[in-house]
């Protein structure tokens, strides 16, 4: 186990990190490092992830109170998130909160990223469910992550954003920067108008793969049938038929105005 001084660095490291990725906005987001069966490592509320300093992280017990840390700040508004992740699974050891604009964008749209679409998702994420809709930093938020938390490292939350569980910091976070990457990339194919999905056969292949490189955590096995592709296949060519329409409209005024102003100018 690394000092609780190298891991309130990491915490302030990663913190600059989604800040600066643009995966949360003003004071958003949280991170949380388990030390010990009775103590947590914290960020506090109120302040931007990217300009933390170290008298900032502060340590909580298990029901959430503020054991050592600089009084003048208070812990995470989403510590019972956290405390319920940790609840239920002994196994993890770090959870990042954030708001990533595209994963954020399908948690908006009620679109899961459960498909199977990148072989590093597949292995790595798995299919990303949604827990419903809940009031931030109420009890609302766990009650909705606890049918997903014993299945999925990866979750969004409704309306909201992102949590990511993992054995360690960057384990947590590197599912974070997975998980925003797979839905930046279904994104832009979505927008192209089509979304190829990878067969039940290679799907497996990858899951081999996964217990070959015997990773530890926990994901939903994602959804290989194609027929349930996003329905966007016709996106792009509606988008230029709206456009098109547009432009047309448009050009009509115009010409109506043209006109109109060569009559005045006739009869003047
Ligand atoms: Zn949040």
């Amino acid at each position: 186990m690394q000092s609780e001084w190298v891991l309130k660095n990491l915490i302030i490291e990663i913190g600059k990190r989604i800040w600066s990725r643009g995966y949360v906005a003003a004071n958003d987001g949280n991170i949380t490092i388990k030390l010990n069966e009775k103590e947590i490592l914290t960020t506090p509320t109120g302040v931007s992830k990217g300009f933390m300093t170290h008298d900032m992280i502060l340590k909580v017990d298990y029901a959430g109170n503020l054991l050592t840390g600089n009084s003048k700040y208070k812990p995470s508004s989403e510590m019972k998130m956290h405390l319920e992740i940790y609840k239920e699974r002994p196994d993890v050891s770090s959870v990042v909160h954030a708001h990533p604009p595209y994963c954020t964008s399908f948690a908006v749209a009620g679109i899961p990223l459960d498909k199977c679409v990148l072989p590093e998702a597949i292995i790595v994420i798995g299919a990303v469910p949604i827990a419903k809709y809940g009031l931030p930093s109420t009890m609302e938020v766990p009650d909705s992550i606890r049918p997903h938390i014993k299945s999925s490292d990866a979750i969004l939350l409704e309306n909201h954003g992102a949590i990511t569980l993992g054995t360690d910091l960057l384990n947590a976070y590197y599912k974070m920067e997975t998980l925003e990457h797979t839905a930046n990339i279904v994104w832009n194919a979505m927008q192209l108008g089509n979304l190829n999905v990878l067969p039940e056969y290679e799907r497996d292949r990858l899951l081999a793969l996964r217990n070959n490189y015997n990773l530890q955590g926990r994901v939903n096995v994602c959804d290989s049938s194609s027929s349930r592709n996003i329905d966007k296949k016709n996106m792009l060519s509606n988008r230029k038929l709206v456009h098109d329409k547009i432009t047309e409209d448009s050009i009509e005024k115009i010409t109506q105005e043209i006109l109109k102003k060569l009559k005045a100018d006739k009869s003047e």
